[in-house]
């Protein structure tokens, strides 16, 4: 699912990149027609104007000899040549004649034939080629002119051989025609070509009679009829050239005068424009060729421009898009990161509401929880001080009893026994009273030297009784000088009261009950280490050893408060109290105290 979308993009993205192309291509190849056209247009207008200047040219060429037969016509020697055509001095007057005008006109030949086409008098009447008494009533310019009047001609010379432009025009003498005279030029527009391109003059039956290519002579446009080919031998027109076509292929016609050809030359074939223009007062016609390959070349650079261009644009059109595209993205990247973002504060605002909540709440509960434990400890001491009181108080109650017995008996000495053990009984209460006031309210401590040895010598002593019911061996090593420690001699003993009391629980029932005291001093510092055999402590009991009221006896053999108190204590002398399990698996209780300076130790 995910990737659908992408590939989907993928399908248009290609499709998109398909019709771009196809466009550009599609661009490129009009641009390569309208190009060309362009071009076509332009070759054409410059060849239909060079045929135009050929064809005027041309034209003012010829009609600088069509008057000539008129001309002649009007001088007696003509006259009278033709009124005597078989006169020699007439001929040979008109001969002279028509050498000089000939001469001045510079034409080729000038020439006279009577009304059966026999040449009477010519210019040419000294060279060996001369017409005079030749028969040229096969000639079309003399049958048309007898005809029509006047004609143009264009063939080869039958008597000279050389080719040339014959102009005929019918001499009328009065009322009848007399004769028809006649102008060959030779040299016809052969001087130069000027203008680009190829130029050809034709016929009204297409042949070639001029070109600017000089193999092309007497070619024909198109296959000749046979008809015309027989009309034209008839003349003797062309003599015995083969008249062979050209070759021309059409390619396209562009306009009434204009086409494209295709046209033989020495690498196969090339293309060209023809523009052909037709000749005033003539059937001939003025074709001007020109090379349409140059048109390739500009359409070819035409197409690659304007697919430069297109491209261009195609790919700026595509820059902008994915600039576009892009910048829509990283807007809406920044909308999603600012939305995240305002998410995420509302989300830590609310978890921190919710902490401080519940950290009231925790707090809360722990105050509970404090509470409760104050309400637990009171309960617990309640209940410790109430089971130590309560049995003495009994006693004390059944004492009274008896001694009120022993009174009302007369009885002194028991009523006195029974004092003294109330009085005893009250002692202990308050010893255990005491303790409570030691743990509640702190007494200044009254500092001195204390001699060490003395003071546990002092505690072992006040537990005899204990000792002795225990049966514990009791072991001791100190320095041969007793230590004098800087303390509160009643504190400390009760300190050394705790340990050993514990420490005589600990080992009671044990097989060979032992206790071992060893005193240390190094660096005005003393340690005494208490060791017992008995059970040791266990890791719950080590982590609330010190705390008050933690005791693991039952209710009324302890408070919980010897540890806590003996701590507290040592801690006021400036030493520390330590506890942990001997290898053997019994406790350790390790003091340590500051030396008793000699000041203080002379003012003890
Ligand atoms: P109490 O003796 O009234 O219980 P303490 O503060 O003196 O109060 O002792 C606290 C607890 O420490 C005792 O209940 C006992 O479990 C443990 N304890 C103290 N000394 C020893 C010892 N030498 N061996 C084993 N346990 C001990």
């Amino acid at each position: 699912m995910p990737d659908k979308a992408p590939s989907r993009r993928t399908g248009r993205q290609l499709l998109a990149a398909c019709a771009v192309i196809m466009a550009i291509a599609l661009v490129v190849f009009a641009a390569g027609v309208a190009a060309q056209r362009l071009r076509i247009d332009q070759v054409a207008q410059l060849a239909d104007l060079q045929a135009e200047r050929h064809a005027a040219q041309l034209a003012t060429e010829l009609a600088q000899y069509d008057h000539l037969p008129e001309i002649i016509r009007l001088h007696p020697s003509i006259i009278d040549l033709l009124a005597s055509p078989q006169d020699p001095q007439r001929i040979d007057a008109a001969n002279r004649y028509l050498e000089q005008v000939n001469a001045a006109s510079g034409s080729s030949v000038l020439y006279v034939l009577d009304r059966y086409g026999m040449c009477l008098a010519s210019s040419n009447w000294r060279d060996p080629t001369s017409f005079v008494g030749v028969d040229l009533s096969y000639r079309p310019y003399f049958r048309d002119a007898l005809r029509l009047g006047a004609q143009h001609f264009y063939g080869i010379g039958t008597t000279s051989g050389v080719p040339g432009y014959f102009y005929g025009r019918a001499l009328p003498n009065r009322e009848h025609l007399e004769g028809v005279g006649v102008v060959k030029v030779e040299r016809l527009h052969t001087a130069a070509w000027p203008g680009a391109g190829r130029v050809l003059m034709i016929d009204g039956n297409g042949v070639i009679v001029l070109s600017s290519e000089e193999n092309w002579r007497y070619r024909t446009i198109a296959q000749l009829p046979d008809a015309t080919l027989a009309r034209m031998r008839a003349a003797r027109q062309y003599e015995n050239v083969p008249l062979a076509p050209l070759g021309l292929e059409l390619v396209e016609r562009l306009g009434p005068s204009s086409s494209v050809l295709s046209l033989p030359d020495a690498l196969g074939r090339s293309t060209v424009l023809a523009v052909e223009r037709g000749l005033t007062g003539s059937d001939w016609k003025v074709v001007v060729l020109l090379d349409l390959a140059e048109v390739s070349v500009f359409r070819f650079w035409v197409q690659v421009f304007v697919g430069l261009m297109a491209t261009s644009l195609a790919l700026l059109v595509l820059y902008l898009l994915q600039r576009r595209r892009a910048i829509r993205i990283e807007r809406a990247a920044r909308e999603a990161l600012a939305r995240a973002n305002s998410e995420l504060e509302s989300e830590v605002s609310s978890r921190t509401r919710d902490l401080i909540q519940s950290n009231r709440q925790l707090r809360e509960t722990q105050d509970e929880l404090v509470h409760s434990a104050k309400l637990a400890a009171i309960g617990q001491i309640a209940a410790g001080v109430t089971h130590e009181l309560s049995q003495p108080m009994a006693a004390i109650r059944s004492l009274a009893d008896n001694a009120g017995v022993f009174l009302a008996r007369g009885q002194s000495d028991g009523v006195t026994g029974n004092l003294r053990l109330i009085s005893d009984l009250v002692d202990r209460m308050s010893g255990i009273t005491g303790q409570l006031k030691i743990f509640a309210r702190k007494r200044p401590s009254v500092f001195e030297a204390v001699p060490l040895r003395r003071t546990i010598a002092e505690s072992l002593f006040l537990l005899d009784e204990k000792i002795r019911r225990t049966g514990a061996r009791l072991l001791e090593d100190y320095p041969d000088n007793d230590l004098l420690v800087r303390a509160d001699a009643d504190r400390l003993g009760q300190v050394f009261v705790n340990l050993f009391s514990n420490a005589l629980d600990a080992v009671a029932g044990s097989p060979s009950p032992r206790i071992e005291i060893v005193a240390r001093s190094q660096e005005g510092r003393v340690s005494v280490q208490v060791r017992d055999t008995g059970v040791g402590l266990s890791e719950p009991v080590l982590a609330h050893l010190f705390e008050p009221f933690f005791t693991t006896k039952l209710a009324g053999s302890g408070l919980g408060l010897g540890l806590a108190i003996s701590e507290r204590i040592l801690r006021d002398f400036g030493g520390t109290l330590r506890a942990e399990n001997t290898p053997e698996g019994g406790a350790l209780f390790i003091i340590d105290l500051p030396m008793a300076d000699a000041a203080l130790a002379e003012a003890g």
